[in-house]
């Protein structure tokens, strides 16, 4: 499997190398694996280290089980992109705004999952414009993207699906896990995944579901980072899509909570990228603590360490409690076009 990710830009390294990383990944997939259903913490290192992006996609949503698969993806700090089939949007908008509210994309996937080239071209038009209308009123957000069923498509959809605005997007690497694939068949299919890649996957598949961790230890071994799909050019990106703030925003500005809840907790901000930011969290006055941080919409944390983390129901606002690894905690937030905004400390509370 290693094979086929040595190219020009990594060398095979020599074979005890690979060996000792081959168990390196299989450590965190074990301990991803065994973490599944908490926000996984990382160190500051490895949330930084994207030596590129692969976009995640689930079709076919939203299901019986899309929150299922959020909680998987959100313990996972993972951001995906969700093909929805626009009558399954109709009959649960809710689970599609779930979806958003988790931070993924939201794209189309046709109105009832037909063969779509054996339609005319005002049939296409009225497909996938009832389709963008459902995911609209569902999510508030227009989809960019669109992905035929079945992956078939003819010159007439894709000028129709332009004309609505919206980019096709086939997929690079089919996990086949429609077909029945078993977890380590989907993880090693997704295996495959290089640079600005494209994985097919699908919403209401245990399987699925069971695979994402360790997709994810391996992604993270390789340096890659789950993104956004650009609707300019359908290749994986960072997740905003914007470029690098011309000023760059404010750092180290420290931010501290209300007194009187019996100890204080400072933030700064040590790392700030192009489209994230690292915020470091450091309480005194007790070893118990419990920090509750919101961040601003769109912003969204991705990422945590040295503190065991919960959410409230807009995902905006982290409770961290004290998980015996210090009085420091971290976390990184997507600025998601928002490259001004910083976290507010609410409070800083023993126990
Ligand atoms: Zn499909």
């Amino acid at each position: 499997m290693f094979a086929s990710i040595s190219g020009p830009r990594r060398p095979s390294p020599p074979r005890a190398a690979r060996h000792a990383r081959r168990l390196a990944v299989l450590a965190t997939a074990v301990a991803l694996g065994a973490a599944a259903g908490l926000t996984v913490a990382a160190t500051p290192s490895s949330a930084a280290a994207c030596n590129g992006y692969v976009g995640l996609t689930f079709d076919d949503g939203p299901t019986g089980s899309t929150n299922a698969l959020l909680s998987v993806l959100r313990a996972n700090n993972v951001r995906a992109t969700m093909f929805n089939v626009g009558q399954n949007v109709q009959g649960n908008p809710s689970a599609a705004r779930a979806q958003v509210d988790a931070g993924m994309w939201v794209a189309n996937h046709s109105w009832n999952h037909a063969h779509m080239t054996s339609m005319n071209q005002s049939q296409m038009q009225s497909d996938l414009s009832q389709t963008n209308s459902a995911i609209q009123s569902a999510t508030g957000v227009r989809p960019q993207l669109f992905r035929p069923p079945y992956g078939e498509t003819n010159s007439t959809l894709q000028s129709v699906a332009a004309s609505l605005g919206l980019r096709q997007v086939i997929w690079d690497v089919d996990s086949q896990d429609w077909n029945g694939a078993s977890v380590s068949q989907i993880v090693s299919n997704a295996s495959r995944l290089q640079d600005g890649q494209v994985i097919l996957m699908h919403d209401g598949i245990q399987n699925t579901r069971d695979a994402i961790p360790q997709i994810m230890a391996n992604l993270n071994s390789r340096g890659l980072c789950p993104g956004m799909i650009s609707p300019s050019t359908g290749r994986a990106v960072a997740p905003d899509g914007t470029p690098p703030p011309t000023t760059p925003p404010p750092t180290g500005s420290p931010t501290t909570p209300p007194p009187g809840g019996g100890c204080t907790a400072t933030a700064t901000f040590p790392n700030v990228w192009g489209d994230r930011y690292n915020t470091s969290v450091t309480v005194q006055g007790a070893s118990n603590w419990t920090v509750v941080v919101a961040v601003t919409a769109p912003q969204r944390i991705s990422t945590t360490w040295n503190g065991t983390p919960s959410w409230d129901s807009t995902g905006y606002v982290m409770t961290m409690r004290s998980n015996g690894s210090g009085n420091t905690f971290g976390f990184t937030t997507m600025m998601s076009g928002n490259s001004s905004a910083r976290p507010q400390i609410r409070s800083c509370t023993t126990g």
